[in-house]
């Protein structure tokens, strides 16, 4: 039984005290183990949010690392800081990092494989594009980002691992997946990550859908079978809409 988890994407937004407040609403509105949520704050903002969080429910996240432990990487962060800092989760490919910041597939693997090794659990970003689902390219697309993204990734590995299904075409825009279009591409990727790692690892891995996701579309989409939670953007910012996603679940 796949336990559903929600994780907040921060993005670059929130100040020191809306961070510190947000987070506080949210480890208040979370009282049970039911769903495993998580929140990934802006890195200035680890420690404050962690204290905010802590003795409750809800875990900490980050957006990002390099794949280095350490090193003259100016404007980077280790996956070692991030445990350091109270991470429990790390995201890698989001797609903002992907399209926007131009972010090479290789370094993404490397980062996939160093947060793993680090003890991370990584949140692995795939999804395509406007003119890529208008092609019917969806399919090659993800697997395409599987095969690259997790090349050299062990099958014990993939335990920590958890695949966030986000169109980029969904991402911001108030355009949702449809829970058929949803189901689709997720039962493709766990049938891919089958022939990655073996069925047992497919059906233990959990697969968030990520795009738009709001209290109005979350149950429906969170139902579908190969649907296990949500990464959440614009509706993470706000204690009361990421609680009725979170909510939705149940
Ligand atoms: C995201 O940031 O991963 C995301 C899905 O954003 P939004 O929910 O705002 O579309």
């Amino acid at each position: 039984m796949r336990k559903k988890f929600i994780a907040g994407n921060w993005k670059m937004y929130t100040s020191l005290a809306g961070a510190r407040e947000l987070a506080t609403a949210i480890a208040k509105g979370v009282t049970d183990d039911a769903v495993t949520v998580a929140v990934c704050p802006p890195f200035p903002w680890l420690l404050p949010v962690g204290e905010a969080l802590k003795g409750s429910k809800v875990l900490l996240g980050a957006q990002n690392c390099h794949y280095l432990p350490e090193g003259a990487n100016t404007g980077d962060v280790a996956p070692k800081m991030l445990l350091d800092a109270g991470c429990r989760y790390v995201i890698i490919g989001h797609s903002e990092r992907r399209h926007v910041t131009d972010e090479a597939e290789r370094s993404l693997n490397l980062s996939v494989k160093a947060g793993l090794k680090a003890g991370l659990h990584v949140i692995f970003c795939i999804g395509e594009t406007l003119a890529e689902q208008e092609s019917k390219l969806t399919e090659d697309v993800l697997e395409f980002y599987l095969d690259s993204g997790l090349s050299g990734v062990s099958t014990e590995a993939v335990r920590n691992l958890t695949i966030a299904y986000e169109p980029v075409w969904a991402i911001g825009t108030g355009k949702n997946a449809t829970p058929e279009q949803a189901q689709d591409a997720h039962a493709f990727i766990r049938k891919h990550f089958a022939e990655l790692f073996g069925e047992e690892a497919a059906r233990s891995v959990l697969i968030q859908y990520g795009g738009s996701v709001k209290p109005e579309n979350a149950a429906s989409i969170l139902k579908q079978p190969d649907v296990d939670g949500a990464l959440v953007g614009g509706a993470s910012l706000k204690a009361e809409s990421f609680l009725a996603i979170i909510k939705a679940v149940k």
